[in-house]
């Protein structure tokens, strides 16, 4: 053997070496700084209650207790505890407990004596089923919680990432409004009602869902969140629910009983069997980056300081969500919390897809094995978040799920801020405008957008709003969107920024928005709603706002029903042509080319060449972010238009070598 190969053997061994201990073999070892590293890690999976009709075993990981007691109780909340049990300690940091006989719906607790100190009771951070305002487990069988004909349960078929088109809403929201015509008001079960109309008589709820023509539903926060008292709930509360308190159990306030931990659950698989019945699949919100609790949450009640990261300096915990506290995903058993929680939605709860929130607060090898857990399970599942944090993190940049970062990740899309600020204007000025609203200086953060932020040779990347290079390897990995349920809806952006602006053109601009978003190459996502010109009345954070703010109002459908329509329309026209929906980024270098138009308030680019097998040999797409009349001189050919003033209509042949285009609106020609 010749000693170059020995060194490249023992080379890769070591670098084999180093993975394995760093990413959860065995020793506790992170990516930043790391007290906790003498914690034993365990790696079995059965880190939950068990349970069987003739016993049931509870195990929780927590290697600083001295003692570990698991509380029983009759009620949720009464102060009726039948039993205390002493834990017995297993290896690796383990308590354990077994109950002899049947013990379903017991209520339990566990609670940790750590330096001589008994802190709170709580639940195990892995419970599956908690009583109201998830202050106790519940010892539940699971098998009771299945909706009839739920083994059948099946997601419409999904070909490519790049077919989906996302419905970001707020449970509560969808059917809150009396006129939503739902009975089940703001809960799970609401998603559950067909037939459902408005006082005009149109279609609300799920119907509108499924008829607009999107693929997911995105649900905001739907496990158990900790801001709304689920013991009130004849008082209206609403949250966008960014405060997790149980990550593997449903909101009790969306249930019909949040007290019985066993309805949540029947309720929500209700909810996804109706939407996967509607032809919709579902994406869950998940906020793995922090608890809504810092030092009561039963993360830190039960292994204090683990489950979170500090700071070396002062050993003070680090805020990068800016809720007070960030997760640790770098440590061994906060990793494989998270990884075993996703797999246990889809397993369970059949879910299809998951938006990570402030993304960049976990580490990408986190994030890579998320992907590769929920891929080995099912390929369709999608998987994005926000490539960002909310403030500083001790885990070094480099290691963060970060946008620019998104390269390195593999089966894990991002946020476009750039094309969502290129198209609107920055959302951290309300004044300013966009492409859409008028804006000089943004085409090119738009050209981007449409390229999936991918690599492109007409791109000149020094213009783009907030990128500097591609960050995308293909399409599937970035989401395009111009709004979502921060900051405010599009149409109160446009309106504040363009005070000038005729109530004509800002739904002329509103159209171009999203004409941008649901043409350009990735994944697009819509804000529940904007289909009919959502407001928020210019409330940019109505996280905590009543339901008046946030509330979907069915009327909306029938005043803006010309603009529902369009959306329609819009939806339909990128499913029937997978020249919008490329898959890779080699495809759309050769296919992709923008026509130059000397004009910052125009773009133009054709899809050529039958693009991604498209019936039309090429297509002509054109956005003017101007308010007056242009011209644009077509390339050679008999062109056709499909979309002309916000028409879809089957248009005469275009004579002439140049054609014109109204102001703040798209166009689409076409070859056959
Ligand atoms: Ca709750």
């Amino acid at each position: 053997m010749k000693p170059l190969l020995i060194l490249l053997i023992l080379l890769s061994g070591a670098v084999f070496f180093f993975r394995s201990t760093l990413f959860g073999q065995g020793i506790t070892t992170s990516l930043a700084f790391n007290p906790y590293n003498n914690y034993p890690v365990y790696q079995g999976t059965d880190l939950r209650v068990t349970y069987s009709k003739t016993g049931t075993t509870l195990k929780i990981w927590s290697p600083p207790s001295q003692e570990m007691k698991l509380k029983l109780y009759k009620t949720s909340t009464g102060n009726d505890m039948t039993e205390e049990i002493m834990c017995r300690k297993d290896a690796d940091g383990v308590w354990k407990a077994e109950l002899k006989g049947d013990r379903k719906n017991t209520y339990y607790t566990f609670q940790a004596k750590i330096n001589g100190k008994w802190y709170d009771e709580n639940p195990d951070p892995y419970a599956k089923a908690v009583g109201v305002n998830g202050r106790r487990g519940q010892i539940i069988d699971l098998n009771e919680t299945n909706p009839s004909g739920w083994a059948n349960d099946k997601a419409p078929v999904l070909n490519n990432a790049t077919d989906v088109i996302l419905y970001e809403l707020h449970v509560r929201d969808l059917s809150i409004s009396a006129n939503s015509g739902i009975k089940n008001r703001g809960k799970f079960l609401g998603f559950t009602e067909s037939g459902t109309k408005n006082n005009q008589g149109q279609s609300t709820g799920v119907d509108h869902i499924a008829e607009l023509g999107v693929t997911h539903v995105h649900l905001l926060p739907s496990y158990d969140f900790s801001s709304v008292d689920e013991s009130r709930l004849n008082v209206p509360q609403f949250n966008w629910g960014y405060d997790p308190q149980n990550y593997n159990t449903p909101e009790g306030s969306y249930s019909t009983d949040p007290e019985d931990g066993k309805v949540r659950i029947l309720e929500y698989k209700k909810m996804v069997q109706a939407l996967h019945q509607k032809g919709l699949r579902v994406v869950m919100d998940v906020v793995y980056n922090h608890t809504g609790y810092t030092h009561n949450s039963n993360l830190d009640q039960l292994v204090p300081g683990y489950y979170y990261r500090q700071w070396e300096k002062d050993g003070k915990y680090s805020n990068a969500s800016g809720c007070g506290n960030e997760t640790a995903s770098d440590r061994a058993m906060m990793r494989k919390f998270i990884i075993e929680s996703v797999i246990y939605w889809v397993k369970e709860y059949h879910i299809d897809g998951f938006r990570f929130d402030l993304m960049a607060i976990h580490d990408m090898e986190t994030m890579n094995q998320v992907a590769e857990a929920l891929h080995a399970i099912d390929p369709s599942i999608i998987i994005y978040g926000e490539g960002w944090t909310a403030g500083d993190s001790p885990l070094p940049e480099q290691y963060r799920a970060l946008k620019r970062n998104a390269k390195k990740m593999n089966g894990v899309a991002v946020f476009s801020d750039d094309i969502r600020d290129g198209i609107k204007g920055s959302v951290f000025d309300d004044k300013s405008t966009g492409f859409a609203s008028g804006a000089k200086d943004m085409a090119e953060s738009v050209k981007f957008g449409i390229v999936a932020a991918g690599e492109h040779p007409q791109i000149d990347y020094s213009k783009v709003n907030s990128s500097r290079e591609p960050y995308t390897k293909n399409p599937a990995e970035v989401i395009n969107y111009v709004s979502c349920h921060d900051n405010n809806t599009l149409y109160d952006k446009l309106k504040i920024s363009r005070p000038d602006a005729s109530e004509e053109d800002l739904v002329r601009m509103h159209k171009l928005s999203n004409t941008i978003v649901l043409t350009s190459q990735g994944i697009p996502f819509l804000h529940a709603g904007v289909e009919m010109k959502r407001t928020k009345g210019g409330e940019h954070n109505s996280f905590n706002k009543p339901d008046s703010v946030n509330r979907i109002n069915w009327d909306w459908k029938y005043e803006n029903r010309e603009l529902v329509a369009y959306y329609k329309d819009l939806i339909a026209f990128r499913k029937a042509h997978p020249a919008f929906r490329m898959q890779t980024n080699e495809m759309v270098q050769k296919n992709l080319v923008f026509l130059q138009t000397n004009d910052p308030q125009l773009i133009a680019y054709q899809l050529k060449d039958h693009a991604n097998q498209d019936d039309w040999q090429q297509i002509l797409v054109v956005f003017n972010g101007s308010g007056l009349d242009k011209n644009v001189v077509l390339p050679k050919g008999r062109w056709k238009a499909a979309l002309q003033n916000y028409q879809f209509k089957d248009y005469q042949d275009t004579k002439s070598d140049t054609t014109r285009i109204a102001p703040y609106s798209a166009m689409v020609l076409y070859q056959e």
